[in-house]
């Protein structure tokens, strides 16, 4: 029967190697062959189902690619040590030097010095562009282009990416279309919309209780295994490979994506509604307010919601960090970066996970001082998290008691 669901997790089913519920975990760095033949075929990639050595492949890292695979609707997915491990690998593997990107200007901090700063060690030039602009996407792509790289929404100011329309601009100039979907996972199905290669941090909703830093490619097994490759994979040779232990670890924290995603959606989507209406400046794709909250209604799986994150923009500085201290005193949450915990997670982005984006470019995208991301939690009593966000902000005089923003 044809799943409804947008994702096929549910069939996931597991035998370990005596019979158990999990699948047993790989505790070996290297494996051996009954002949030297097999030993030589399977490093050149030819047997499958062989197990060589744990940089290139483990079976706990295979089984949780498989989920990863079935969550995305890829054909096949590669386990990384960390999300920027996933990324690095997939830029490096496109693109050679003297070539160039089109990437959209709001992305994570780390992926943005990556492609600005690190890459210039191989004369591999970025343009960075509106990615709502989808003129000026077209208008940046030149013959030396290689990629075009967004985040489905964006990290920090939650842009909603059209990759519908992205993946028909990049088919027509032959290039593949790379979507990071941290901040969406479930929600949004990049590879059903058209996406070639779809990335995570695992590190944040997937995993959801941040006790480790993994990541994801998920794609074709054609660019997988070339990631694989021993002669010139960059997921092999760059070597950021997940440790056995946390693969099986995050799948089994995987099973609860599913409840988690629905929880994070409903509480963040009830603190933007009421906020907003208190006449604070929320950003949330959930809002009618937000610039891509009817595009997004179009293409996203609606059972899970618009996300876990919103963004709440309190005028400066000072009184953001002020706000944040005050959060975490009255345990609503930790003043720390990261997402996706069952904990409400905030920082000040400018100060912090995008402060590798210079200040003039912060402002030209509209990354301002006083902006605060919230990573809202799994609170189950969300009203009363929301009266007690809403005494903090009367405290510090951000809102009047009576409602208006000062
Ligand atoms: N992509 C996004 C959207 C992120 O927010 C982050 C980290 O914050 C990363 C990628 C990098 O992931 P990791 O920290 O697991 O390397």
């Amino acid at each position: 029967m044809k799943s409804k669901s947008s994702d096929n997790l549910q069939d996931l089913q597991y035998f370990g190697e005596y019979g158990g519920i999990n699948p047993s975990i790989s505790d070996s760095s290297t494996y051996t062959f009954l002949s030297a033949k097999k030993m030589f075929d399977t490093f050149e990639g030819n047997t499958e189902g062989c197990y060589l050595y744990s940089r290139h492949s483990s079976p706990s890292n295979l089984y949780l690619g498989e989920a990863l695979a079935a969550l995305e609707g890829t054909e096949t997915a590669n386990v990384t040590a960390s999300g920027m491990g996933a990324i690095t690998a997939v830029i490096l593997q496109l693109c050679n030097a003297n070539e160039h990107i089109v990437s959209s200007r709001t992305i994570y901090g780390g992926t943005y010095a990556f492609l600005k700063n690190f890459l210039k060690k191989f004369n591999i030039g970025t343009s960075f562009v509106d990615i709502t602009d989808l003129e000026a996407v077209e208008k940046a792509i030149t013959p030396k282009t290689k990629m075009i790289y967004c985040e489905s929404v964006s990290n920090p100011l939650l842009e909603v990416a059209d990759i519908k329309a992205l993946s028909t601009l990049a088919k027509k100039h032959g290039l593949p279309l790379v979507v990071d979907n941290t901040f969406s996972p479930l929600s949004i199905t990049p590879a059903k919309l058209g996406a070639d290669i779809v990335i995570h941090s695992l590190t944040k909703f997937i995993n959801g209780s941040s006790d480790c830093v993994a990541g994801v490619v998920c794609g074709s097994k054609e660019f997988c295994l070339a990631l694989k490759d021993v002669n010139n994979g960059a997921g092999m040779l760059l070597g950021s490979t997940l440790d056995s232990l946390r693969a099986a670890s995050i799948l089994k924290n995987m099973r609860t994506i599913h409840i988690r995603v629905k929880k994070h959606s409903e509480n963040a989507q009830y603190l933007a509604e009421n906020f907003e209406k208190d006449g604070l400046r929320i950003v949330y794709p959930g809002l009618k307010s937000h610039k891509g909250h009817q595009k997004l209604k179009r293409f996203m799986n609606h059972e899970f919601g618009y996300g876990g994150l919103l963004t709440m923009d309190v005028g400066t500085l000072e009184k953001a960090n002020a706000l944040m201290e005050l959060m975490q005193e009255r345990k609503l949450g930790y003043l720390a970066v990261s997402l996706g915990f069952y904990k409400t997670l905030f920082s000040a982005p400018g100060t912090s996970t995008s402060s590798e984006i210079p200040l003039e470019e912060q402002k030209e995208m509209g990354l301002t001082d006083g902006l605060v991301r919230f990573s809202i939690g799994l609170d189950n009593d969300i009203h009363r998290t929301y009266t007690l966000m809403r005494e903090c902000l009367v405290a510090l005089d951000i809102l009047k008691s009576n409602s208006a923003m000062v």
